[in-house]
């Protein structure tokens, strides 16, 4: 990967500028943005929990292409709120040097990776959540319980410390977005949710941080996740039953050796399931592959 940073594209410079700047507490963001704020650009912010890849990579660069010229800050957060198996939580990848190398490279101005008690000092009953509303019921909501409230407490809680003009989201877990949009539309939140379009592998498997626990046959069979998104789009815009084509989804997932848990049609604002496609559609899927919960999904329009 050609070398992307501030010394590359803006000499003269100094070593300085071209290093990622590390910040560890909340004292050290401030710290940032205090000297920062004579610079007079904005912030643009990307989440994430680490172990990253070209997915998380696009994201920062969506974010340093923007016209207004922003600070590009990325956190790396695994967010205990929003795991509801311990499990899970204690096996979620971590390859912090690995990343900060990532995000040096690519020429982010910052990145915030605070310890879990600077975000949650009372991880253990740390009473308020945000409520995500009947977006959250459905789809993964039912999967994991209490994880979008999880998602969006932490995700309320960086807006508000790293006060950016945008924030960019992966399409990639939608029904994520989808709860980040209403949230700050509802509660009026003063940043801009910038929606990124998935990154696949050649193949078409999205880039996830979960592939890696994919076996070689396993991961062989993964991009029929997609291929089976692109069948059935196909199918609904010649206008074959909806009902029928996601039945003939599910079963050749199954054949294949998915355990489907959903594959369906949904509004792309309300998630809530259609008989038929509209000008507004998403087909959002998930199923379980060896011990590795894959999702998808894929907009279409008639
Ligand atoms: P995560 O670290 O998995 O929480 O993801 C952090 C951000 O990266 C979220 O906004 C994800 O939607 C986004 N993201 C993850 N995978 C991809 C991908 N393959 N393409 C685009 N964005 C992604």
């Amino acid at each position: 990967m050609p070398m992307q940073c501030a010394a590359a594209v803006f000499p003269p410079t100094t070593k300085a500028l071209c290093s990622v700047r590390k910040l560890t507490n909340l004292a050290q963001l401030a710290q940032w943005q205090a000297e920062i704020e004579t610079r007079a650009r904005p912030i643009a912010f990307v989440p994430t929990m680490g172990n990253l890849h070209a997915g998380h990579l696009h994201l920062a660069a969506q974010a340093q292409a923007l016209t207004a010229k922003p600070l590009v800050l990325v956190s790396i957060f695994v967010n205990p709120l929003q795991f509801n198996d311990v499990a899970d939580l204690a096996r979620y990848p971590r390859t912090l040097d690995d990343d900060l190398a990532r995000l040096h490279e690519a020429g982010v101005d910052a990145v915030f990776v605070p310890p879990v008690d600077a975000l949650l000092p009372e991880a253990e009953n740390h009473g308020v959540r945000i409520d995500p509303g009947p977006l959250a019921e459905r789809w993964e909501g039912a999967a994991r319980p209490g994880h979008f409230a999880g998602m969006a407490t932490i995700v309320a809680k960086l807006l508000h410390l790293i006060r950016p003009q945008f924030a960019l989201f992966g399409e990639k877990d939608f029904q994520q977005l989808a709860i980040v949009q209403a949230m700050v539309r509802d509660l009026n939140f003063p940043v801009d949710i910038l929606a990124v379009p998935t990154q696949r592998a050649p193949d078409g498997l999205a880039l996830s941080s979960r592939n890696r626990f994919l076996n070689e046959d396993e991961r062989a069979t993964a991009p029929k996740l997609y291929a089976q998104l692109v069948q059935a789009a196909g199918a609904l815009t010649v206008a074959e039953s909806v009902e029928s084509v996601l039945h003939k989804a599910r079963a050749e997932l199954t054949t294949a050796g998915f355990i489907v848990d959903y594959f369906t049609l949904c509004d792309a604002t309300s998630l809530q399931p259609l008989s038929r496609l509209s000008a507004n559609s998403v087909l959002l899927a998930a199923a379980q592959l060896g011990a590795v919960r894959l999702i998808d999904n894929l907009r279409i329009s008639p």
